[in-house]
């Protein structure tokens, strides 16, 4: 008997009759002799929609109120699916996070968990009940409700794989695995059978949105096997596994794209050992989490720093900037509040020259600007004009080989 931990996405929660097929599938689960710990996220578009509600209020939307409201959309879906399991003669008891023991620090809106004490999760499953569990959610320390991010019913979901000591991780959502590009962007895109945690790593970081990244950095430092398929056709998908040295590794495995960050320059600040030390400890001190970094020197003794946050964290990073720049004698903060990435993905790149040039020529032979340009050992980004990352994606898929 084994102990699956199975979470819906919105899509997959998205109306009665979704949530009517999510609990026949969990039903054939137990059928098959296995347990199963449910996680739900809030059904379609509808944490969208609250978000759509505060802004309607006003331009002051408190952290602590945000999470109270976000986390109503999880509670909806986690009553319905428990309902629905009843229909389907499954017992069956709904938890919040904070009942199933997901206690987090203090940080609204992007909670980190701090422990897992799902002893109610543990008691259900004793009494031969399936526990479905908010996903997003949890409790502070400060015993106030937070919530984990968007996205965050994946770490929901491998948190409690890992303190339940499941066998498998499977997140249920609306495509059949992880592609070798977002499919609705490249309609050419591969479906992965397998794909390791260190691309998925940087896939997860750079637009696959597939899974949260921090889903996949919690699952890997806990082992947790990863499998990551449909609830509309209930395929095998892919598995997320640590890289073995029989795989073959892909010079190129994926491609990526994102228009979720925002780009700021500090420009004219003096070129002396510090003053980026004290931009970005004030960064930090506001948690804005900065992505790619660019310094150039001219030859006055300036430099200019430019730097991407997420478009979510624009306002913030701007405030602290300004701020900044005016006790360094900055000459200008300007910003870009819409810009595109395009990612380069492969394990194999690491042994592989020349994909950076092949990279950077494929780009230009379809006129796109590069304006960043940042690398890790298994991966190449560019930021281009947001208009541009679906071409720059497209034709970066097929230069590297990737078509189906
Ligand atoms: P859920 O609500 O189930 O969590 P998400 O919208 O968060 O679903 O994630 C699924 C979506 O991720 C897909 O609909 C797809 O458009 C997008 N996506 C982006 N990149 C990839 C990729 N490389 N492979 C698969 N899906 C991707
Ligand atoms: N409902 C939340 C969101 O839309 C969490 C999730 O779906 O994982 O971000
Ligand atoms: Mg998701």
């Amino acid at each position: 008997m084994a102990l699956v931990v199975q979470k819906y996405g919105g899509t997959s929660v998205g109306d009665a009759e979704r949530i009517r097929a999510v609990a026949e599938h969990v039903a054939q689960t137990l059928e098959r002799g296995d347990q199963v710990v449910v996680v739900v996220s809030a059904m379609g578009k509808f944490t969208d929609e609250l978000i759509a509600l505060a802004e309607g209020i006003g331009p002051d939307r408190p952290p602590r109120e945000m999470d109270m409201l976000l986390t109503a959309g999880e509670r909806i879906s986690m009553a319905l699916v428990s309902m629905a399991l009843g229909a389907r003669g499954v017992q069956s008891a709904s938890f919040t996070g904070s009942q199933a023991g997901i206690i987090t620090d203090t940080d609204h809106t992007k909670a980190k968990i701090l422990e897992m004490r799902p002893e109610r999760i543990i008691e259900a499953l004793e009494q031969g009940l399936v526990p479905v569990v908010a996903g997003f959610q949890g409790v502070s320390t400060d015993r106030d409700i937070t919530t984990l991010g968007r996205g965050g019913s994946d770490v929901t979901a491998v948190a409690l794989a890992s303190a339940l000591k499941a066998d498998s991780c499977e997140i249920y959502t609306d495509v059949t695995g992880v592609f070798s590009a977002d499919p609705r962007v490249v309609p050419s895109a591969r479906r992965l059978n397998k794909i390791s945690f260190d691309e998925m790593m940087e896939m997860a970081a750079t637009g696959g949105r597939v899974l949260m990244l921090r889903s996949v950095e919690f699952a890997r430092r806990h082992h947790v096997p990863l499998h990551v398929r449909s609830s509309f056709t209930w395929e095998p998908g892919t598995w997320i596994v640590e890289e073995d040295t029989t795989m073959e590794e892909a010079v190129v495995t994926a491609i990526t794209d994102d228009v979720s960050e925002s780009k700021i320059t500090v420009a004219g600040v003096p070129d002396k050992p510090g003053i980026a030390a004290k931009l970005f400890r004030a960064l930090a001190d506001e948690r804005v989490n900065v992505d790619m970094i660019v310094q150039n020197t001219s030859t006055l003794g300036s430099a200019d720093i430019s730097f991407t946050v997420a478009s979510t964290d624009l306002k913030e990073a701007l405030r602290v900037c300004n701020t900044v720049a005016t006790e360094l004698g900055a000459a200008s903060v300007e910003s870009t509040e819409r810009i595109g990435r395009v990612s380069v993905v492969g394990a194999g790149m690491k042994s592989s020259p020349g994909v950076t040039a092949q990279m950077f020529e494929t780009l230009t032979a379809h006129g796109i600007n590069i304006e960043m340009i940042s690398t890790s050992s298994i991966r190449i980004s560019c930021v281009v004009d947001a208009e541009k990352v679906g071409e720059a994606v497209r034709a970066l898929h097929t230069a590297f080989g990737l078509d189906a």
